[in-house]
């Protein structure tokens, strides 16, 4: 039995800590936020959720099929969503025939986003192996065969570990290994995350109390979800339609990776003024919406993954996982997290 920490409570974290649990190990995962999700979130508005992050998965590798049908509760939580819906749109917001890949089926998790890496989170937090707001500044080790111990940005210490899998978005992974210092440094996985590029993604939340009154079930155009080639969107889709959701009328806008690089350092308001904008454009809706707030994620989107399924690098104790090392979808993050820990175990 190894006593190993998990730093990061997305899928691959929470995938990769349940399967080493379940090969006899200790392990305690360590989480910067209040709950485990990652970019499966949630956001709660009065005005009702929203999946600010991963809009939908698919469920296409064998092995992820198997943990849905598997893990107890899992299908309750899991929910298709009107997947044949999808449009494409040009940068009129004119609709092109959908191609064929969008015509899989989609997923959501009910009632929001987070709940499916909630679900199988919860064993690890009745046994409270689940630490949050602990956000990870560095690792150290006393010597090197020694045990690690994790510092976190509070000052708290958290050691005796024979193995630490860091399972956050390449950037963080880079950040906390440089400054680990020796021996984290001469980690190979290290040399390798320089490949790897990841795009932001600002993302603009938007809900129309008024488009619910008697007689007037939704506002706009008649599709759900939609992707677009406007230069600003890249994707919209209509969260009240989701199942599971309260139906006031939500829409949650993301903007390509070229223009969320573009406009990185913009001031939140400006962005929000130029995405609704667009928005317009393409659905038509121009009434004032009653909530409107923007998002970015800085490390939306793996544009070139490492190609690999996880790095593990048992001489130092040390190992990676995250979507990012196979692709830019869930089923990513939960393939490199089932197979570091199978590789570990
Ligand atoms: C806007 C957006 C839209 C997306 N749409 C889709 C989609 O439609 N379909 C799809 O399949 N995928 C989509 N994705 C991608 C999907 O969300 C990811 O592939 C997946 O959630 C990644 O999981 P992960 O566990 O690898 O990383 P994450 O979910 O990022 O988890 C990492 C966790 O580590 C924590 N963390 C980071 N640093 C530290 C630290 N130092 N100490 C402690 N904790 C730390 C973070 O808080 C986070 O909870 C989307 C992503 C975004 C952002």
């Amino acid at each position: 039995m190894k006593k190993i920490a998990v730093i990061g409570a997305g899928m691959a974290g929470i995938t990769a800590a349940r399967t080493l649990v379940q090969a006899g190990h200790q392990v305690s995962v360590f989480e910067k936020s209040h709950g485990a999700g990652g970019r499966m979130s949630t956001r709660v508005t009065p005005y009702g959720t929203f999946d600010h992050g991963t809009q939908y998965f698919t469920v296409r590798d064998p092995r992820f099929l198997k943990a849905l049908t598997e893990v107890p509760g899992s299908q309750a939580v899991c929910r298709a969503w009107s997947a044949n819906a999808v449009r494409v749109l040009d940068a009129l917001g004119r609709v092109i025939e959908a191609p064929l890949p969008l015509r899989e089926p989609h997923f959501v998790a009910s009632p929001g986003m987070n709940a499916l890496v909630r679900h199988w989170a919860q064993p690890l937090e009745a046994a409270g192996q689940l630490h949050f707001q602990t956000q990870v500044q560095f690792l150290k080790r006393t010597s090197a065969k020694g045990a690690w111990t994790l510092v976190g940005a509070d000052g708290s210490q958290h050691g005796g570990f024979d193995a630490v899998v860091l399972a956050i978005p390449s950037v963080q992974a880079d950040y906390l290994l440089r400054q680990s210092g020796a021996p984290a440094s001469q980690f190979n996985g290290l040399k390798v995350m320089s490949e790897v590029s990841v795009a932001p993604c600002w993302t603009l939340m938007l809900a129309y109390p008024l488009a619910n009154q008697p007689g007037l079930s939704h506002l706009g155009p008649q599709w759900n979800a939609a992707r677009s080639v406007h230069h600003r969107i890249a994707w919209i889709s209509r969260e009240s339609s989701k199942p599971g959701r309260a139906p006031l009328e939500r829409w949650t806008v993301q903007a390509s990776a070229e223009w969320s690089m573009e406009h990185l350092e913009d001031d939140g308001d400006r962005v929000q003024a130029k995405l609704l904008k667009a928005f317009a454009e393409l659905t038509g809706i121009r009434a004032e919406p009653g909530y409107a707030q923007v998002h970015l994620w800085r490390y939306a989107k793996t544009l070139q993954p490492l190609g690999q399924s996880h790095v593990w690098e048992p001489s130092l104790g040390l190992g990676l996982c995250g979507d990012w090392l196979l692709g830019h979808r869930v089923e990513d993050a939960f393939v490199s997290g089932l197979s570091l820990a199978l590789d570990l175990a």
